[in-house]
């Protein structure tokens, strides 16, 4: 998956908590969206495992269906 920085559109270097823009020297880390309805998703740890829920009726998201998101910290 190629993330984009919002602000420049160069692709983003991911870093250990989520990624880095070496155009504009931020860094961002990665929002979980849903990819039905594009609001943030709930992020459920349990036991190693993250699960992804929406709250919007759209339910679990599959890790392979969520949609990344880099925001700025
Ligand atoms: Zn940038
Ligand atoms: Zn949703």
């Amino acid at each position: 998956m190629e993330l984009k920085c919002p602000d420049c559109g160069k692709p983003l270097a991911a870093t250990e908590s989520g990624a880095h823009c070496e155009n504009c020297h931020q860094d961002f880390t990665l929002e979980a969206r849903c990819p039905e309805c594009h609001k943030p998703l709930e992020v459920l740890k349990a036991c190693g495992a993250v699960d992804y829920f929406c709250q919007n009726g759209h339910g679990l998201i599959s890790s392979k269906r969520v949609e990344f998101v880099p925001v700025t910290r």
